[in-house]
């Protein structure tokens, strides 16, 4: 009888997902490319990672290539996919290879692992995509086949360990993990989703104990975390010629590098009460908090000295790495076209 990773093999080879950074039957021949994908996908869909990978490929073709870009250029090719620290984290990443590794990635999850941006679960993606090594890449995916098959309706936060070590099992039990990482995944993206899995049509189903229990709607068990609601205004200042106001976020952390309108997260800051609040927001979810910033628009020839920027006519914006948040503000503030 065929086991549960025989199985979801099986199914691969006809129903498997063509994706450019993966290939049936084996390691997909650039691990640059797999880990420049899995740093997309990161928070990301497959679907709005496509155009992206294929146009950030076409300009930083090599490790090498992406290693001597300028940032800006990164950032730039990285915009509209949002949470930038991962762009300069692969930056950064890319001189390590280039530098130490003389443009070859390491084939041992611990090395890779040592390199910025690359946590557990892209260690293990790269090791299992590029190198065929049997690592189990953990996500969403894997977390609802796997607690779906073992009937686990406990908060998964609970029992990672436990579905970190069925995943490696079968991983193990693979003749071909690199396939097998791709199989589980793609089952969990394409059958055994979220709401409505398709049981009928899926390989697993007899040894699956949801299936058997009529439980899989309600496995796995996810405990969301409370979210943190921000507010504040954001400025949009134009001059005299038609010019508007620009800086690149020097603050650390989120958002550090990138062009942005003047912003701030108190309501209560005082600015010049001739400033007019607008009735537009923009409403931004981060990570680990939802935003909300009120649009200010005024005419000023001057701003405040230390908010150190620059006045920058609308037809070059398109020239700077403005973020997913402040494309919303510039779509709003009527600056669409400008980024057509
Ligand atoms: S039988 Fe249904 S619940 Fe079980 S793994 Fe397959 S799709 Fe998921």
């Amino acid at each position: 009888m065929k086991t549960v990773t025989e199985k979801l093999l099986k199914w691969y080879e006809k129903n498997g997902r063509d994706l450019p950074w993966r290939t049936k039957g084996g390691a997909h021949p650039s691990p640059y490319a797999v880990w420049v994908s899995e740093i997309m996908l990161q928070q990301t869909t497959v679907k709005t990672v496509m155009p992206f990978f294929d146009r950030f490929m076409s300009r930083f073709p090599t490790v090498e290539s992406l290693a001597a870009a300028p940032l800006d250029d990164v950032l730039l090719m990285w915009q509209g996919l949002g949470y930038y620290t991962r762009a300069r984290k692969l930056h950064e990443a890319a001189k390590v290879v280039t530098e130490q590794y003389g443009g070859r990635f390491p084939a041992s999850r611990a090395e890779l692992a040592k390199l910025p941006g690359i946590g557990a679960y892209t260690s293990a993606s790269v090791t299992a995509f590029a190198f065929n090594l049997p690592e189990s890449p953990v996500d969403g995916n894997v977390i609802r086949v796997v607690t779906r098959l073992n009937g686990w309706d406990e908060p998964t936060v609970e029992i990672m360990d436990k579905i970190n070590a069925c995943a490696d099992a079968l991983i193990k039990a693979a003749a071909c993990p690199a396939d097998y990482a791709s199989a589980i995944m793609d089952l969990g993206a394409t059958v055994c989703t979220p709401k409505s899995p398709q049981c009928l049509l899926c390989p697993l189903r007899g040894d699956c104990k949801a299936f058997k229990d009529g439980t899989a709607d309600k496995i796995p068990v996810i405990v969301k975390l409370k979210r943190d609601a921000r507010r504040g205004y954001v400025f949009l200042i134009t001059n005299a010629k038609g010019e508007v106001f620009l800086r690149t976020r020097s603050e650390k952390g989120l958002l550090h590098g990138l062009t942005e309108f003047p912003w701030n997260t108190d309501e209560t800051l005082p600015f010049p009460a001739d400033w007019k609040i607008t009735r537009k927001k923009v409403k931004h979810v981060f990570t680990h908090f939802d935003l909300t910033l009120t649009l200010v628009a005024l005419t000023a020839d001057a701003v405040p000295a230390d908010w150190n920027g620059r006045f920058v006519s609308p037809g070059n914006f398109k020239n700077f790495p403005f973020s997913t948040l402040m494309r919303k503000v510039a779509d709003k503030g009527g600056y669409k076209s400008f980024f057509a």
